[in-house]
Parts: structure tokens; sequence; C-alpha cells
């Protein structure tokens, strides 16, 4: 599946704050945006000293760029989500939040089994997981409550990556819909995560208002 490639530390500086993109770097003083908390390009640093009244598009254009950003993922499957949510019942706004969060990817993120979610994607993409017993490379796989997800037998568990995991991964804080197991280097989903599990930071009202125009 196609990815964003380019110079991700720009992502953060185009969004005006922290993304958390990089995994450790990210709670380094090598992170860019504390080196340059401007926006990237000839005129970035000059515009931050320029008044600029933001449009409504404008706020809620960046919101959802901000959201796609976090989680790695182009507009068109940003926008496929949001169809999906749109079709499900409830909030609109929390169940793309849901959907979102329920990539298997994110999920092995939010287990601590990875520093950020592009090495997550990576990771799988390798086959080093499975879900419920079975292989997959697929880090946009959506998982549901019940879900268990599994660092494979055999080739995967005896990389030095995986060995060093467990300790690792102890320091991190896990959400609590989702349960761990450090022994097993495995996961399990007990239920979707509500709103006050979810990233803060984001405002799903906005994106709502960007597809919806
Ligand atoms: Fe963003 Fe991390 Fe790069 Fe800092 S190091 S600019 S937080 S991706």
């Amino acid at each position: 599946m196609a990815k964003y490639r380019g110079p991700v530390c720009k992502l953060c500086r185009r969004e005006g704050e922290k993304l958390f993109l990089k995994g450790e770097r990210c709670f380094t003083p090598k992170c860019a945006f504390e080196r340059r908390a401007y926006a990237p390009g000839q005129h970035g640093k000059s515009s931050q000293f320029r008044r600029r009244r933001e449009s409504d598009y404008n706020r809620q254009l960046r919101a959802k760029q901000k959201a796609r950003r976090i989680y790695g993922i182009l507009e068109r499957q940003f926008r496929r989500y949001y169809e999906v949510s749109l079709q499900r019942r409830g909030l609109t706004g929390l169940n793309l939040l849901q959907i979102l969060e329920s990539r298997l990817d994110n999920v092995i993120y939010r287990l601590g089994y990875a520093d950020s979610r592009s090495q997550a994607r990576l990771l799988v993409t390798h086959g080093h997981f499975s879900v419920n017993g079975r292989r997959t490379d697929v880090p946009s796989m959506l998982v549901v409550a019940g879900d268990e997800i599994t660092v494979r037998e055999g080739s995967s568990r005896s990389r030095p990556y995986f060995k060093d995991l467990p300790a690792m991964a102890e320091t991190k804080t896990i959400p609590m819909w989702l349960e761990r197991d450090l022994k097993n280097l495995s996961g399990k989903v007990i239920r979707l995560p509500e709103r006050s599990e979810i990233d803060g930071n984001l405002n799903e009202q906005l994106i709502v208002e960007y597809y919806s125009r």
C-alpha cells in the first residue's frame, strides 16, 4: 500500500507542532521542530510573524492533514475511512478516530512493540506479526474487539529486535482498551477506544466539516 515517502520532520514544522513521527528521536535535541519551530520553505520563518486571519477552511484542512500525518495515511485512504465512518452508527468523528486507532500498525505502536507508527508499519510488512494466529503483512488491517496480535514464532522471535523487545516495551504504558502479554510478545484488543483514550489534540469535528463541505 502506498505511503508518504518525503521528509517526515517537515510535516511537524508544517503543522506547527510536534507530531512524534520518528520515535526516540522526537524526544532528543535532534528533533527538527526543537531547532526550527517554523514552517518549512523559503518564507516559512517570516510567515510566523505575519498576522493572518485563519479561514474556517484552513482550520478544517489543517485538522485533517494533522490527523492524516499522525497516522501516516494518504488522502485517498483517509477519505475512504471517512466514508466508512459515515455509514457506521454513532458520531462520525468518533467513528473515524476509532477506525484510525484500530489499524494494525497503530495497535502495535500502542502496545509498545514499535517506537513509531512507521516502524510498526515496517514490522508488519515484513511479516513479523500474526493476528488470531494468521500471518499478516497488511498494516492497514482493521482489528476488532477480541483480536489477538502476536509476534510470530520462529525467525521473527529470534531476531535481536524482538529479543530486546520485552525490556524496551516494559517502559511504555498502554491504553486501557488493549491488553499486553510481554512474556508471549502478544496483545489483545479488549474493545474499541473511547474518545478520552484517543489523542486529545485531534479535532475530529473539523475533519468532518472538511469532508462535508
Ligand atoms: Fe517531528 Fe519527531 Fe521530527 Fe521532531 S523529530 S520534527 S517530533 S518527527
